[in-house]
Parts: C-alpha cells; structure tokens; sequence
C-alpha cells in the first residue's frame, strides 16, 4: 500500500471499513481491571486517552481536549467546542499517522496505548441530559402518514417546522443491549375499549444520533449561521417503538410510552471533520415547497449542511441464528433524505430560548427512501402489517418477535478515499 495522508503506523486501521486514520471516532470503554474512560478507535483497536496523556503524547490545546476527553463520558469533551476538537483530531492524526515522530514510545506502550477492541465493552459515550427526537425523514413522514390519511399524508406545518417531540433520555442504551417487549395500553381492531398487555407490534426506527456540544445559555437562541459549530459528533439511533401502543396514545401530544422504553446509540461519535467529504447540498426542495423562514435560512447550509453517508438495516432472527444464517440487510437508505439540516435543527430548537447543554441527543427521525428497499421502519415494509417481509430460511416478520436482533450501520463511501463508518448499533428483543 503506498502512503498517503491517511496510512497508519497502526496497520489493521489501513482498509479498516470503519475505523481508518480517516475518521477516529471517540467513545467511552472499560476492560477487566480497567475502569470506564475515553478511548478513540483506529483498526482495531481502542486508544486509550488517560494513557496517552500521562505518557505526554499530546500538548497545549489537544492535551487538553484529550483530559476533557479521557474520562467516564464525554460532555465535558463536548463542552469545549470544535477548535479543541480539531485540535485533538490534529494531534491524534500526527500521533497515529505513518510517519509519526511519536511512534516508537507510542509503541513501546503496547496494549496500555493501543487496547484490542474485541477485549473492550463499550459503553455510553455521554451522560444525556436531553433527548429529543425530530421527525425529518420525509419519505418517513409521507409513509407513515399515507397509512393514516392517504390524500394528504404531510400536515401543513411539516415543510415549516422541524418536528420533533421530547424523548426519554434515561431508557436510552447502547449497542448490543437486550431490549425487553413493553406492556401497554392498545385498542385492538373492532374493539371499543382498550386492553392491557405486551405490545404484539415492535418495531425498529432507523435513525441518525446527533450528539450536542457547547450548546446554549437559556434565552439566548443558537443563530442558523453558527448552529452547525454546535454539532458534536454523529452516531447511529434506533427509536424501538411499539406501534400498537403508539396508535392509541399519540392524540393529541405525540408518543410517548409508545418510545420511552428504549432507544439504543451506536458507541462511537464520528466527528464532524472526519464526515467532511461527505458533506453536500441540502437537497432542493421542491417547487411548490415553501423555502425556510429566515431563522432556518442560511446560504452555506443550504450548500454544506446535509451528509451523503449509507445507511443499513440487517435482521437475524432466533432461527437464523440457530441455522447459522447470517444477518439478511432489509434496508439501505441514506442520509439525504433529511428534509431539514443539522443546523436547522439546532437553530430551531433553540429559537425559543430553549437551552441545549453539552451530551444532549437528537434523533433525525426515521430516513426512508422512496422505494420498499430503502424504507427504514417494518411499519413501512409492511405497510402496516398488512405485507410480511420474507426472510431467508422462509420465515416471514410483520413486526419484530422475540429474539430478533436488529442491526443498524451507517458509512461514509467515496470513490478514491478511505471510508468513514460508524460501527454498528445492535439491540436484541426478548419476551
Ligand atoms: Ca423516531
């Protein structure tokens, strides 16, 4: 391999789909006899951050974001904002890169530096104090709201308003946790009175996690123009939701027991600068949709505020598992398919005064495609349990049974360069 800008010293990160000296992304892991602490992942491997600060392998501002950086969460990473970021970025690139001054004591460090990941539990990477989650899928919004008003599937204020409703921020987990079938409320077809029992329509949301930085003092909105300095990082969300639950609860105020049982985050935040050539335009809205209200409305978003990253859905159910099949990918769609912004989202959600603090989440909201292929929910697969969805080893799913592991991925593709991707967000129901 020849080396370029992106070849490390490290050389399982060399080809690494994921975790190439091109992205680095950061998470928080813990081993035996290793407490929880911030680490960046390169191959595979973890770099461990408290062991690359005591062994002075950073300086000034990336020695400070690596401490920031190095403890039990990462809100206090996040607080510092993106030039401590970059910086970091920066000093890690120059740390692992080929030609590395740093290298041979790098080296010499062994597995104290350079943890196996396969060896490492991953954890949360930030403590949430919010979590909101938007509905900006607009293949998602049209989808679903064709099931219920097929005339008119998008309300008026759609293609004004980010919509988004507050989530439960202590049921979120991450990747490779069980997620237990909730009980609740439902309205069984035909009946006029509701029933008690296990939701018997789970379902998965593919979505994008937006992990927040400095944030806001309250009453002190976030301008359009700097809303996107305020994005941490990125990661994958799937917003479990039970659709039988949701479909008696949600008039008037939205979902809500329906979701708070669970959402689960892949580890690992990519930063915004390793997801820079994946940037592009916001998709052109279409002629007859109203252009964002002047709050919402900034030229270099609108030219540099969306992501072209993939995004993948895999199954395996218990028999598949049993019979050693492999995960079947039900889906591939794309970030593009976001209808507002980051930083609309930022801005809009700040725009009253709102406070956002460092570790807050946001949801995207489902990211559907238009085709069957590309949708990111069973309650669009199926178009609401009305088509199954057959699996190899015959088996057919409505929505999810006990058992069934659900597999979200997302990746940064371009041709000539390394990708970027975020590692998996896995979660496994039981009964
Ligand atoms: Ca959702």
């Amino acid at each position: 391999m020849t080396t370029t800008a992106s070849t490390s010293w490290v050389a399982s990160a060399n080809r690494h789909a994921d975790f190439s000296l091109a992205n680095l992304p950061l998470g928080v892991f813990s081993r035996d006899g290793l407490s929880p602490r911030g680490g960046v992942a390169i191959g595979d491997c973890i770099l461990d951050l408290q062991v690359a600060c005591e062994a002075g392998l950073f300086q000034g501002e990336a020695l400070d974001a690596a401490r920031a950086a190095g403890g039990d969460s990462l809100n206090a990473f996040f607080a510092l904002g993106a030039p401590a970021r970059r910086a970091l970025r920066a000093a890690l690139q120059a740390l692992l890169g080929e030609g590395s001054a740093q290298r041979a004591q790098a080296e010499a460090l062994g597995e104290r530096l350079l943890q196996p990941m396969g060896a490492c539990r991953l954890h949360l990477p930030a403590r949430v104090g919010d979590y909101t989650d938007f509905y900006v899928g607009i293949h998602h919004a049209t989808n679903v709201g064709k099931l219920f008003r097929p005339d008119n599937p998008l309300l008026p204020n759609y293609k004004y308003v980010p919509i988004g409703y507050h989530g439960r921020a202590s049921t979120i987990g991450v990747s490779g946790e069980s997620v237990r079938r909730p009980n609740g409320q439902t309205l069984p077809p035909g009946a006029s009175e509701p029933s008690f029992g296990l939701s018997r329509r789970l379902d998965y949301e593919l979505e994008l996690g937006i992990w927040i930085g400095p944030g806001n003092t309250r009453g002190e909105p976030i301008g359009i123009a700097e809303a996107g300095e305020h994005l941490a990082g990125l990661c994958l969300l799937n917003d479990w939701s039970a659709r039988d639950l949701q479909a008696w609860e949600y008039q008037p105020l939205g979902p809500f027991l329906s979701k708070s049982f669970a959402t689960t985050v892949s580890p690992w935040v990519v930063m915004p600068e390793a997801l820079e050539p994946f940037r592009c335009a916001q998709p052109a809205r279409p002629q007859a949709d109203p252009q964002p209200l002047p709050y919402l409305f900034d030229v270099h978003d609108q030219q540099r505020g969306a992501f072209d990253l993939e995004l993948e859905v895999l199954l395996q159910t218990e028999a598949m598992r049993a019979k050693g099949l492999p995960a079947e990918r039900i889906t591939l769609s794309s970030t593009r398919h976001m209808y507002w912004t980051v930083a609309q989202l930022v801005a809009h959600h700040s725009v009253n005064g709102c406070a956002l603090q460092p570790g807050d989440l946001f949801g995207s909201g489902t990211l559907s495609g238009e085709t069957p292929e590309s949708c990111g929910s069973l309650l669009e697969i199926t178009r609401g349990g009305k088509q199954p969805l057959t699996l190899p080893g015959g088996e057919t799913r409505t929505f999810l049974e006990d058992g069934d592991e659900v597999i979200l991925r997302a990746r940064g593709v371009r041709e000539g360069g390394p990708s970027v991707g975020f590692g998996e967000c896995r979660g496994r129901v039981v009964g």
